[in-house]
């Protein structure tokens, strides 16, 4: 059984959240994609928990996790994240955490160069979490990336890492006038932070194929939302690599199995952290409101996320990409306050309506059509069934579900791990 959580907008979902509820009837969580960029917070009995590279998984005992193959991994931080959680009494060990001998690393000059690019581009950035995601990408697909597995070669490993640091220093130094790095200093950072996780190395596609032929159940976990995804999100304010289910397969090193469910998580309203068309956005005392009633911070950079109603039209785009099976809605609590609940029903686009998502120059100039929907007044956090629920709250969600096309089975009514209906 092969489940994919997804996330349908522009990342924040609660796709954590959702993982770490829904993780309780499968066997395995693996990460696909991404890298520290992301920012999963998980509220449950052991404690409040921001994961960046760890599966939402790690939380349950009986659960191993695997960092697929399609990751980057600082391994850095990886050792700073498992040695936070581990004082927290989270148990890790290479029981139940696998990590891809592929997965390639985020290496010191990938965050340096992210950076310096960053500062380059002035006005003009992507709002990168700066975090190396980019660069690193960037350098697998020229193929000088350093994968967790060379660590064990350590002769072949320097004598690569010659090759490559002799080149990244002609982009330092050439292009950003920066200092260069050393091959000593790059080879102690790998074993410094590299040798602890050795243990943990192994052929994750291997360690899949495995666990599936004796019918364990899987789930993968994404990072970012549809809208985030290198080839159908808003390119070039995407992140740097799939984030979409289909790929969960391929980024976890089984690329011929196929998904049995894809569950997509959607918020109540939409947020977008960093840069990029966000139709609708909204400003002033509107958007302040909404920002401090949920809490909108990154996760991985506590930057102020940027706020807006629920988008049907990038909603049933991103359900589209990835070929959801039927849906989550979060934060549904949050609009309690609103005793009218703006939705964007539609764009306009030199004057016409269009509900498809548009491409390039028409998704920058396209305006929000705004309806309003009633709101429902009251505290919801406590509702567990959907006839707990006061009716204009229920409407909304079957509004959504419509408007969508997509049945929404799980509605998350607050942060912690129980605070969820199921739609039976
Ligand atoms: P992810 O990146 O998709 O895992 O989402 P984040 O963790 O970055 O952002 C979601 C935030 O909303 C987290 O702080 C969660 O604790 C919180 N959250 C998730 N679901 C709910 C919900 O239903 N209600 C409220 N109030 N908070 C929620
Ligand atoms: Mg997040």
């Amino acid at each position: 059984m092969l489940t994919a959580i997804s996330g349908i907008n522009w990342g924040d979902e609660g796709k954590g959240r959702m993982v770490d509820l829904l993780s309780e009837n499968y066997d395995i969580v693996c990460r696909y994609q991404g890298g520290n960029n992301a920012g999963h917070t998980v509220i449950n009995d052991l404690g409040e928990f921001i994961l960046n590279l760890l599966p939402s998984g790690i939380l349950r005992e009986d659960v191993v996790n695997v960092m697929g193959s399609g990751m980057v991994i600082d391994i850095e931080h990886l050792s700073k994240e498992v040695a936070n959680l581990k004082k927290s009494g989270v148990k890790i060990s290479p029981e139940n955490l696998k990590i891809s001998n592929r997965a390639i690393i985020t290496m010191p000059y990938h965050v340096m160069q992210d950076c310096l690019e960053e500062e380059r581009l002035a006005d003009a950035k992507y709002g990168s979490t700066r975090r190396g995601i980019a660069p690193v990408y960037g350098d697998k697909y020229l193929k000088k990336g350093i994968r967790m597995g060379d660590l064990f070669h350590k002769e072949a490993l320097k004598k690569r890492l010659e090759g490559i640091v002799e080149w990244k220093n002609l982009t330092l130094k050439g292009v950003y006038d920066a200092k260069p790095v050393t091959v000593d200093e790059m080879y102690d950072w790998l074993m410094k932070f590299g040798e602890q996780f050795l243990p943990f190395v192994t052929d994750t596609g291997l360690f899949l194929t495995e666990a599936l032929k004796q019918n364990k159940k899987v789930m993968f976990e994404a990072q970012l939302g549809a809208l985030r995804d290198i080839d159908f999100g808003i390119y070039p304010f995407t992140s740097s690599s799939p984030t979409i289910a289909a790929y969960g397969p391929i980024g976890a090193g089984i690329p011929g199995k196929r998904l049995d469910l894809s569950i997509g998580i959607m918020k109540a309203y939409s947020t977008c952290v960093g840069e990029g068309p966000f139709t609708c956005e909204m400003f002033g005392d509107e958007a302040e409101e909404l920002r401090q009633a949920g809490g909108e911070y990154g996760a991985a950079t506590g930057r102020p996320r940027r706020v807006g109603p629920f988008d049907v039209v990038a909603s049933k785009y991103g359900v589209m990409v990835q070929g959801s099976d039927c849906l989550a809605i979060t934060k549904m609590d949050v609009l309690s306050y609103l005793d009218k609940i703006p939705v964007c029903v539609a764009y306009e686009v030199n004057g016409e309506r269009v509900d498809y998502f548009p491409y390039g120059e028409e998704l920058e100039i396209a305006k929000p059509i705004i309806e309003y929907v009633d709101g429902w007044k009251c505290d919801i956090n406590k509702c567990r069934t959907v006839e707990d629920l006061p009716k204009a709250a229920y409407d909304y969600v079957k509004y959504i579900e419509k408007a969508v096309g997509c049945p929404i089975k799980y509605i998350s009514v607050g942060a912690a791990r129980e605070d969820y209906i199921e739609v039976k």
